[in-house]
């Protein structure tokens, strides 16, 4: 149930997204159900603004830190290097924990920074590479990073970048970032396994789902691990939770895979939100 990344600590093959939910008491109640259920990756960020209540679910699910595998991430505004240091406390003590197992640098070009954005990268990820040495995150990586953007970053990087965190799902898939990943010894995860959304009407997904005898979700994710790719899927409701996980039971045969490839079949329904865009 885990993937080693290239420093030889180990991730679990899904996790738990935490987008959009509220720094609630139901958002904690959500995430301690997923953790009693099997999942061990959970994926928040600062931005998200739930680290909080994440902290209080690690505190009650009742199992031991190390069982679990944090991810956070830094937004935009907190990159460089001494407010990249500072964003990281302040994390970390939003969720109240003397480590991360994740981080990862949110946006490879923040507003406003358009003509500064590499040295802005190079500079934040060097004080990855102080957290990373310091102990303090267990493995440090990138978040929507194309090929160039991850080149650029590799031109002045110590440490190779262990995850690189993408928009994946049918009508997002990138073969060639894959490719270089997985050249590079970086580990891909999916953000909006389910397109956010968009892939539960989709006929050709609704057909497989039939064929297979599972659900539109659960081939989706399915999907996503067998090319490696850690999915992130998000739910709030038990049920679903419950069925997202279930994925370790079957295999989408060779033929099934590249018609989910084909992101010409799905980009007029599912489409991509961010290769589109430069
Ligand atoms: P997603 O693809 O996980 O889709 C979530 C939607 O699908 C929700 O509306 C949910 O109710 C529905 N859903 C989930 N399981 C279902 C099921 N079994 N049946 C029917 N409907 C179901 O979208 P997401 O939340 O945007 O992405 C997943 C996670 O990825 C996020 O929570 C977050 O942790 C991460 N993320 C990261 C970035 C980034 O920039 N790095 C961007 C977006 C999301």
């Amino acid at each position: 149930m885990d993937i080693k990344l290239n420093n030889g600590y180990k991730i679990p093959k899904i996790g738990y997204g935490v987008y959009k939910m509220p720094d609630d008491t139901e958002t904690t109640t959500n995430i301690v159900f997923a953790i009693k259920n099997g999942y061990r990756l959970i994926d928040t960020a600062s931005r998200y603004g739930n680290e909080t209540c994440v902290g209080e679910a690690i505190k009650k699910c009742g199992l031991n830190r190390e069982e679990l595998f944090i991810t956070s991430k830094l937004w935009n505004t907190d990159q460089g290097y001494q407010s990249t240091l500072d964003a990281f406390e302040l994390t970390l003590k939003k969720l109240d924990l003397e480590y991360l197992d994740l981080y990862l640098i949110h946006w490879p070009v923040p507003e406003g920074h358009e003509h500064d954005y590499q040295e802005l990268n190079k500079e934040t990820w060097r004080a990855f590479e102080k957290l990373y040495r310091d102990g303090k995150i267990k493995a440090i990586g990138l978040s929507n990073f194309k090929i160039e953007y991850i080149n650029q970053l590799l031109e002045t990087a110590e440490i190779i970048p262990m995850v690189n965190q993408i928009e994946f799902h049918p009508g997002a898939y990138n073969k060639k970032l894959l490719q270089y990943c997985s050249e590079h010894n970086i580990v891909a995860e999916a953000w909006g396994p389910l397109g956010q959304g968009r892939v539960f009407e989709n006929p050709i997904l609704t057909e497989l789902a039939q064929k297979y005898g599972k659900t539109v979700s659960q081939i989706c994710l399915r999907w996503c691990i067998q090319h490696n790719v850690i999915p992130l899927p998000k739910s709030s409701h038990k049920e679903r939770i419950l069925q997202n996980l279930d994925v370790f039971n079957f295999d989408i045969d060779q033929h099934d895979m590249e018609i989910i490839d084909n992101n010409d079949l799905f980009k007029d329904t599912i489409g991509s939100n961010y290769y589109n865009r430069k």
